[in-house]
């Protein structure tokens, strides 16, 4: 394993598609095929190739495109477990917050927050509550939670609404850009020897004396079908686990019920002018009873989000009027400028995996194990192990969990190293460095200990818009496994989902760029449709 100083140094690896298609076709066996490349995927293939296993992951679209590039971008414990008791669970994902805070300090830092209050009475109950999340998180506890008087309160959040304002609680937890971690994460784990692959799909598993072996997988971009043989095949699709899942069953003649039921978060972007400042706001109970951000993000503001189930899980959910109207009333009532439809500049939405309480209580699918946090690990009759809930915060506790299942069933050796020392993602600063705020408009921060490497490729200097250069694309391209207009634009770079009108208005230009990078189409036409969708508030 490198040092520290050695990995600040060490060039970027190269992404070359034919290069990972070539080393997936050879002749030969995996500890592990990963199917998905969200955070879970990810997760599980940087922890395997950390503990010495071969691994391959593929991912159907691009790295982070299904949940995992559409959440709050928050790093938190869940301060809505609190009021449910579960404390074991949110201690746990606290100390996970601080992991990987310290593994990415580039890509992942403290954020304050603060909660208005309204009521008598508000700001004990809900105080005495985020004082106990502090206590819980003990020694990974990020500040301190305070009390704030109404004049307190308007100083540090000058955007709230006075009104009626009595006072507030200020507590902390992290934020962090979701896609660019997943980034991260794939990139590190191809340092410690994974092959991650993306735009190649999983057709099918193979079988052999009824246990899985392997999958068929199809490259998306060329249309060719190859096979790959593993030890071990974990299913991280997210959302869409229950594709696999049930088709592993029919194979045993087995009709399962669905473990997944998705529910749809959506969140609107609007100018950093609707709420000023770097910290984020919490409402914690809504008039319909949810939880409301509005949280200062690459110098915008996000404000969300809902939780509408769904019965079908599409590759590109849209958020739905009445959702967007949810969030518009909800957000009038604690913003002092209240946003209205026009001001959105990106509107999106992802699906939460979650985990249907009865598929946990009496797993009927042949399960010999079965973990039930708040993400679920089973393993089938026939050896697929397949993971999905849980949280992006968590990513490293789940895959833990997977690992000790899949060594389980599938006699896979044991970790080489010792697992229990800290390691860093690549491109993370080295510690003690300053790292500039998740809340600034994007820039060439994100790129941590590689800024220099980006500045060195043509157009290192040249601005497509600011935060944004020709090298960053170029980058991307090269080292970052981005194949089209929307894996810059929607995940390298957050362009799309924090203004989707500059987007396609960059678009020609990015494709541009990577013609000449990677002599593909990379797929322009598809992404302008794409940015008006996001662009288009229903
Ligand atoms: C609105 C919302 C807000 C959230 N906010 C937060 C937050 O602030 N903090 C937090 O910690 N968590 C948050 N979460 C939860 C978190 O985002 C998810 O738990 C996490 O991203 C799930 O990751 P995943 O890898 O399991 O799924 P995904 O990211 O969906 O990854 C699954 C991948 O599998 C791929 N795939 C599917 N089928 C195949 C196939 N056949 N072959 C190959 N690949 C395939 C898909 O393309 C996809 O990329 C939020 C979730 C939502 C919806």
């Amino acid at each position: 394993m490198l040092n520290r100083d050695q990995e600040a140094l060490a060039a970027p690896l190269l992404t070359r598609r034919e290069d990972l298609l070539a080393r997936l076709q050879a002749p030969g066996q995996w500890d592990l095929v990963v199917v998905g490349g969200g955070a879970t995927g990810l997760g599980v293939a940087l922890q395997a190739a950390r503990e010495g296993l071969t691994v391959a992951l593929l991912e159907a679209n691009d790295l982070a495109q299904g949940t995992s590039s559409r959440s709050t971008k928050l790093v938190h414990g869940g301060v809505r477990y609190l009021a449910q008791g579960h404390w074991p669970l949110v201690r746990e994902a606290l100390h996970e917050r601080r992991g990987l805070l310290d593994r990415a300090p580039h890509l992942a830092q403290p954020l304050a927050f603060v909660m208005p209050t309204y009521r008598w009475g508000e700001q004990a109950f809900y105080g005495a509550g985020l004082k106990l999340y502090e206590w819980l998180a003990a020694s990974a506890s990020l500040g301190k939670t305070r009390f704030l008087g109404r004049q307190a309160t308007q100083a540090s959040i000058a955007g709230v609404r006075t009104q009626g304002l009595r006072g507030g609680v200020q507590y902390w937890d992290g934020q962090f850009d979701d896609a660019r971690l997943a980034v991260a994460l794939a990139r590190t784990a191809a340092r410690e020897g994974a092959c991650v692959i993306n735009h190649v799909t999983v057709k099918s598993l193979i079988y052999e004396e009824g246990r899985v072996v392997g999958v068929r997988a199809q490259d998306a971009e060329q249309g060719a079908e190859f096979e790959l043989r593993a030890s071990c095949v974990v299913n991280a699709t997210g959302v869409w686990v229950d594709g696999l899942r049930l088709a592993d069953g029919r194979q045993r003649g087995q009709a399962l019920p669905d473990l997944v039921s998705p529910s749809q978060g959506v969140h609107l972007v609007v100018d950093a002018s609707f709420w000023p400042g770097d910290k984020a706001l919490l409402v914690p109970k809504t008039a319909d009873g949810r939880v409301l951000f509005a949280v200062p993000w690459l110098g915008k503001v996000l404000l969300g989000t809902t939780d509408t189930a769904r019965a079908d899980a599409p590759r590109e959910p849209r958020p739905a009027h009445e959702e967007v109207d949810l969030i518009l009333k909800e957000a009038s009532r604690y913003l002092r400028k209240a946003p209205v439809r026009q001001d959105v500049l990106s509107a999106w939405a992802g699906l939460r995996p979650l985990v249907k309480a009865e598929a946990t209580l009496s797993p009927p699918s042949g399960a010999t194990q079965n973990i039930s946090r708040e993400h679920h690990v089973e393993v089938s009759a026939s050896g697929l192990v397949t993971v999905t809930g849980g949280k992006w915060t968590t990513y490293h506790a789940m895959a833990e969990d997977v690992l000790r299942q899949a060594r389980k069933q599938a006699g896979l050796k044991m970790p080489m190293r010792a697992m229990a020392e800290a390691y860093r993602l690549v491109g993370a600063p080295s510690p003690g460095s300053p790292a500039a705020g998740l809340t600034l408009p994007a820039g060439a921060h994100l790129y941590g200990s590689e800024q220099d490497w980006v500045k060195a490729l043509p157009g290192g200097d040249t601005e497509l818009t600011p935060g944004l250069t020709e090298g960053m694309v170029r980058f991307a391209a090269r080292h970052e496994y981005a194949r089209t207009v929307e894996d810059v634009l929607a995940r390298r770079s957050r362009c799309l989902f924090l203004d989707a009108a500059l987007a396609k208005a960059l678009a020609p230009r990015v494709a541009e760029i990577l013609a000449e990078e990677l002599g593909i189409d990379p797929g322009l036409a598809n992404f302008e449709a794409l940015a008006d969708d996001y662009a288009r508030c229903p």
